[in-house]
């Protein structure tokens, strides 16, 4: 069988990639159901770069993805998946100001879904540093709890990271409300909504995506909520026994 052949400027440091690969991850992005309520052509006036924060400080621009995208360069495309999309705040200022009504931000979150389900290495190296968050929304329903602002973990807060040494329990304990006097988690998150949450992770394919991008990271999560299931169904099965008469 012929090889495919591969596509790639041999001046670019990134690899060479097979033209039904750009083709397939071009089709992918094309196909999405919001597409073309992001795109709608352009004038190239360059008002998105302009006002985006991220063009000031990073090697991006919104301008080149709507422009790779509408002329439908592949490679181009492929290449910006590589590392530049990532760069987005996703503050969507972009589509605030295009006078074509494009979202070169909503663009860019397309793009990202894509590089996710193809399993493109930046995908796979964006998301390494959310383990952690993940495994926390996973046992506790938050994604941030109060003993997990440390020193170490701030130090870019400067002077102000001798605020993280003030008695946090003491002053959570003074909190009106009784379920953010918590310090494992942000507040408390009961049994049945965190259910509801894997649920939701499994319908939209939120999981699938990560089966794809972490496979080890998926089988840990997935055992951890097949425990939390058996938990609230336990929980279920006590509380009918309380109230079924003898
Ligand atoms: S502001 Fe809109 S029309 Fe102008 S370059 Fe950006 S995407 Fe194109
Ligand atoms: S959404 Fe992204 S591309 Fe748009 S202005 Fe914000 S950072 Fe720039």
């Amino acid at each position: 069988m012929a090889t495919a052949p591969l596509i790639g400027d041999p001046l670019s440091p990134t690899p060479a990639v097979a033209q039904e690969t750009l083709q397939a991850v071009f089709e992918d992005i094309r196909s999405h159901p919001l597409f073309e309520h992001e795109l709608h052509g352009c004038l190239n006036c360059g008002i998105c770069t302009a006002t985006c924060p991220s063009a000031h400080y990073y090697d991006y621009s919104p301008r080149e993805i709507v422009q790779l995208l509408l002329t439908e360069n592949l490679e181009g495309i492929h290449e910006a998946m590589q590392e530049k999309i990532w760069a987005c705040a996703q503050c969507y200022t972009c589509a605030a100001r295009c006078p074509f009504h494009n979202s070169p931000g909503g663009l860019v979150m397309i793009m990202r879904e894509v590089a996710i389900k193809h399993g493109m290495q930046s995908a796979k190296d964006v998301l390494k540093p959310f383990t952690r968050v993940l495994m926390k929304l996973i046992t506790t329903g938050n994604q941030l709890a109060p003993n997990m602002i440390t020193p170490d973990a701030f130090a870019d807060w400067g002077p102000n990271v001798a605020k993280i040494k003030a008695p946090l329990k003491t002053l959570r304990m003074a909190i009106p409300v009784p379920t953010l006097r918590t310090m494992d988690t942000a507040w408390e998150v009961n049994l049945k909504t965190s259910i509801e949450l894997y649920t939701i992770w499994e319908a939209s394919g939120v999981l699938q995506q990560l089966e794809t991008i972490d496979p080890n990271l998926f089988d840990v999560v997935s055992d951890l909520m097949d425990e939390k299931r058996d938990e609230y169904q336990e929980w279920l099965e006590e509380q009918q026994e309380a109230s079924s008469p003898d």
